[in-house]
């Protein structure tokens, strides 16, 4: 891809689970001002609305289960219909699929989003390896009382065991956060997610960034690709 000097608005992050998809996007979101949403609090937004289609997705993710690409991609259109993301978006967790990234191309080409130019300008794949994911994610503990985000390697607290923001003192960690729910999740990525890289770069559209190291010099990196 040409290196310009435009400032790319159209965005979607990817990466394995645990590269720092959704800390690199809130980033972008505070600096550049780009708007993003979170696919698991639009699905749970439409469930609380007991419509005919929130009741089909509370069934399904109340089952545990993913929601049909079909399906998904038609609230995620719904929701990039929204006029406050037409002055630009970064995506963390939608495309997971490439159907789903097929579908994407195909809203931002309908008639509702032409005249506003949206189309994605620029795919950033955040390059982690899998041992680096494990150790990410394993490492990773909440402040039970204010929410605060540790790592045991990388961002421990100051003091063992208090949090530095409250003082509290209970932590607790994901229950999917083991060695075994990683590994099918990153299993998932590659057989999955992974495929849609090619259909990226095919476009152009694709860059990929180191994603290891502290988060600052990561969003540094992002910084010069987008061009803000
Ligand atoms: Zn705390």
């Amino acid at each position: 891809m040409q290196q310009d000097k435009r400032l790319f608005r159209h965005i979607v992050l990817m990466g394995p689970p645990g590269a720092g998809k959704g800390t690199q996007a809130s980033i972008l979101v505070e600096k550049v001002g780009l708007k993003t949403f979170s696919t698991g609090q639009l699905l749970r937004d439409e469930a609380a609305t007991g419509s005919k289609l929130g009741k089909k997705i509370a069934s399904i993710i109340d089952g545990g289960n993913m929601l049909p690409s079909r399906m998904l991609m038609k609230i995620v259109g719904k929701e990039l219909e929204k006029p406050l993301y037409r002055e630009g978006y970064v995506l963390d967790g939608v495309p997971r699929k490439i159907a789903q990234a097929k579908a994407l191309d195909k809203i931002f080409a309908s008639r509702a989003f032409k005249k506003y130019d949206m189309a994605i300008d620029l795919v950033i794949y955040l390059q982690v390896p899998d041992e680096y994911v494990i150790e990410r994610i394993i490492g990773r503990s909440q402040c039970a009382k204010c929410g605060t985000m540790y790592h045991d390697k990388f961002k421990p607290t100051q003091v063992f065991g208090i949090c530095d923001h409250c003082g509290g003192k209970e932590f607790t960690r994901r229950a999917d956060d083991n060695y075994e729910a990683i590994m099918t999740r990153l299993k998932l990525f590659r057989l999955e997610t992974a495929p849609i890289i090619p259909y990226y770069e095919k476009k152009g559209l694709l860059v990929c960034v180191d994603g290891t190291g502290p988060i600052d010099v990561v969003s540094e990196k992002i910084r010069k690709v987008v061009g803000y």
